[in-house]
């Protein structure tokens, strides 16, 4: 009778029940997890941001990258990475022999924070705040609880002071790959949207080879776990 009543009221306490954060300390499945960041109001940008944008990609990834937050492409598609920085990360992905289908593509941030442009109708990024990059961390703590990635690449430098301190410097530490209770390796490369604003073709082209020279590195490490 007793485990009757057990089996009763756990019945009772599902994760519907539970606040969406709450999913974010237990929640065993990314797509148990994706359902609940749905109904996330932990900080204030899901008043602005479309829906939440959480992370992408196969369940046990080898490599998860974490870039800033949702762009504007991003939010209205409530996929990660699939605007213009996103085709240049995939293209650097393919070019550092990087397969789409061993990645895990998601930010410290999961709602577009932005801000009207003066004229028109676009919306201009704004960077977020350490409280709201704080408030959103849960999901992205479960997010490698759930995936477990043998590397994490930080794409920028909030992604990279959020995972790897303050006084982290991307241009200064990139490509390092760095022990970490997050992952057996974490490292911090450029954001792909950096390479977007290059002043110029030659500029773009090298940057995008230090791009994918990182990306090697992160490529060969993993292969090297795997063997
Ligand atoms: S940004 Fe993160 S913490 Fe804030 S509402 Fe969205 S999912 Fe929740």
């Amino acid at each position: 009778m007793k485990r009757q009543a057990a089996n009763k009221s756990a019945l009772l306490v599902s994760s519907k029940d539970l606040s969406p954060i709450s999913v974010a300390l237990t929640g065993k499945t990314l797509a148990e997890l994706r359902r609940a960041a749905a109904d996330c109001k932990a900080c204030d940008l899901w008043k602005t941001g479309t829906q939440t944008v959480f992370g992408e990609g196969a369940s046990k990834a080898r490599i998860m990258f974490v870039g800033e937050q949702p762009g504007d492409q991003e939010d209205r598609a409530g996929q990660p990475f699939v605007g213009p920085a996103g085709k240049i990360l995939h293209k650097a992905m393919e070019e550092a022999g990087i397969d789409d289908t061993e990645v895990y593509l998601t930010n410290v941030v999961k709602h577009f924070k932005w801000s009207p442009a003066e004229r028109g109708k676009r919306r201009i990024h704004k960077k977020p705040r350490y409280s709201e990059i704080h408030a959103c961390r849960p999901w992205l703590d479960a997010e490698l609880r759930v995936v477990q990635p043998q590397v994490l690449v930080c794409l920028g430098a909030t992604a990279a002071q959020s995972l790897l301190g303050r006084d982290f410097s991307v241009s200064r530490q990139r490509g390092q790959l760095i022990k970490s209770p997050l992952a057996p390796a974490v490292t911090a490369t450029v954001h792909p949207s950096s390479i977007l604003r290059a002043p110029d073709g030659e500029s773009r082209r090298a940057q995008m080879r230090a791009l994918v020279d990182d990306l090697k590195k992160v490529a060969q490490f993993a292969t090297k776990r795997a063997a």
